[in-house]
């Protein structure tokens, strides 16, 4: 590795910003890491962002690699599958793997980027830098712009290999846009989010089930709640900005509550702090965010939400961005840290997986909204899982596939559409799993899959 490619400068130490710094630091280069934000770790922050999110096996492979898992894992609350609650209060369980191996894991967003910046600060030559703003990139003079909060003091940095890691609205990414090195796209969805609590009981103890993650779906607008160590849960409401309902039409406290007691009545006794949190909590906005490339020769890369934003409807975001490191981690072994070369390499092997996570997670949200109370969807569902069992080779249900597995999203979606095709013809005119012909669906799925070994590969 030259001496000078040794020196890297991430711009955001986010969730992705900080683990990436670990990976670095464990391949003995030089991590500056400038934050926008004071350091969370001694001021208590919340911006409104979800304060737990969904961690799957992307994100604890990734945490393994640097040897923060099993700390997480202390915290982390298994989430075996959905509870679906409907509007007359009743409420049913749907697994989301073939057995309580197969779970996701709900994880303190601000714990684990506490943690992480933490194990990042641990390893010499790691230096995290608060309250220091990017204002863009002058790609010609490789000069890196910066504003210190505290004093207002501009500066700018030279020489070094850049990689941002500063989220949806990266300013790097805007500066490579700006210089002609990139086109990015933003798709906002009409949809906004609102982050809600329901506190634990009088006794420290969940108001719902623990182990589960919770979906009040209601066709065009959801609310989900996670839980927390504490005995709460967070929850989401996800719903149009305008329109009715709609956030902009939920303009009085008596509004909001009625709007709730209409739609989500188990819930409303359970959230003391309703028209409070709803008033006091920003709406947050949602948003795909495309585009290439993602680096400009060797100079600075984007990585994470920074160069591929998505919606949170597959509870992958994350993921994906730790996924990001850690394939950047293996490119880099293999191009012998030739930083221009690994970067490019590392680029194409994500875009498409980038690409395919970002449809999936919009398909996503229609299935969780929607989908997830309609009885012959969970009939196919059920078949799905059943599929597994008796055919393991080749059929892996697409949730288990970008959850539980590494496969790249891109096979996980291609797969995922032909598997979807064979849960129909099978599922055609039938009311429960006795009804499935399923030698005829040994067939169809020799017919029309490849063994799942042979494309199941890395996760690139
Ligand atoms: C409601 C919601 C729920 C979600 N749920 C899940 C989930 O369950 N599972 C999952 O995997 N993903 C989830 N996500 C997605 C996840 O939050 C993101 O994908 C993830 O945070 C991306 O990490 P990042 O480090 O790339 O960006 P961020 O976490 O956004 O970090 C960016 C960092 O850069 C800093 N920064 C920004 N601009 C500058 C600047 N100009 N200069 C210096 N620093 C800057 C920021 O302060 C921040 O610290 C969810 C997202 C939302 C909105």
């Amino acid at each position: 590795m030259s001496e000078q490619k040794k020196q890297i400068l991430l711009v955001g130490a986010g969730l992705a910003g900080s683990l990436l710094a670990v990976y670095l630091a464990k391949r003995g280069c030089t991590v500056d890491v400038f934050e926008r934000r004071a350091d969370m770790r001694l001021e208590e922050m919340n911006a409104g962002r979800s304060i737990n999110l969904a961690l799957s096996v992307r994100g604890t492979h990734a945490l393994a690699e640097v040897g923060l898992l099993d700390d997480i894992m202390q915290l982390a609350i298994p989430m075996r599958g959905r509870m679906i609650h409907g509007t007359d209060g009743s409420h049913s369980f749907q697994p989301y793997g073939k057995d309580d191996s197969e779970v996701i894991y709900s994880v303190s967003r601000g714990e684990l980027n506490r943690r992480l910046m933490t194990l990042a600060e641990s390893h010499d030559g790691v230096r995290l830098h608060f309250r220091q703003r990017c204002d863009g990139m002058d790609f010609t003079q490789r000069s890196i712009l910066f504003t210190d909060e505290a004093t207002g003091r501009s500066y700018e940095r030279r020489g070094v290999t850049v990689i941002a890691t500063d989220g949806a609205g990266s300013a790097v990414r805007q500066a490579m846009e700006r210089a002609g090195h990139a086109h990015f796209t933003q798709d906002m969805l009409a949809h906004g989010y609102k982050e809600l609590t329901i506190p634990p009981d009088d006794g420290g103890h969940f108001r719902l089930e623990k182990n589960a993650l919770h979906i009040w779906p209601r066709h065009s607008f959801m609310l989900i709640a996670l839980p927390n160590p504490d005995g709460s849960f967070t929850c989401t409401l996800f719903l149009q900005h305008d329109g009715d309902p709609g956030f902009s039409s939920l303009d009085t406290p008596d509004r909001v509550r009625a709007f709730v007691a209409l739609e989500f009545p188990d819930a409303l006794p359970l959230m003391p702090t309703l028209e409070e949190d709803f008033f006091t909590n920003p709406t947050g906005l949602l948003g795909t965010v495309r585009g290439y490339p993602w680096h400009v020769d060797g100079a600075a890369a984007l990585l994470g939400d920074a160069a591929h934003a998505i919606v949170p409807f597959f509870g992958q975001g994350m993921n994906c961005a730790f996924e990001d490191c850690t394939v950047l981690d293996e490119t880099l072994d293999e191009f012998g840290d030739d930083w221009n070369h690994a970067l490019h390499a590392w680029q194409e092997r994500r875009k498409a997986n980038a690409d395919a996570i970002a449809d999936l997670a919009l398909e996503n949200f229609i299935e969780m909204r929607d989908s997830v109370a309609d009885p012959h969807f969970l009939l196919m569902k059920k078949v799905g899982l059943e599929l597994e069992k008796r055919f393991p080779e080749y059929f892996i249900p697409k949730y288990s596939m970008v959850t539980f597995h590494r496969t790249p999203y891109s096979v996980a979606k291609q797969r995922g559409r032909i598997q979807q095709d064979i849960l129909e013809k099978l599922t055609r005119g039938a009311t429960d799993l006795a009804d499935i012909d399923f030698t005829r669906a040994g067939t169809l799925i020799t017919d029309r899959l490849r063994p799942y070994a042979e494309e199941s590969g890395s996760a690139r």
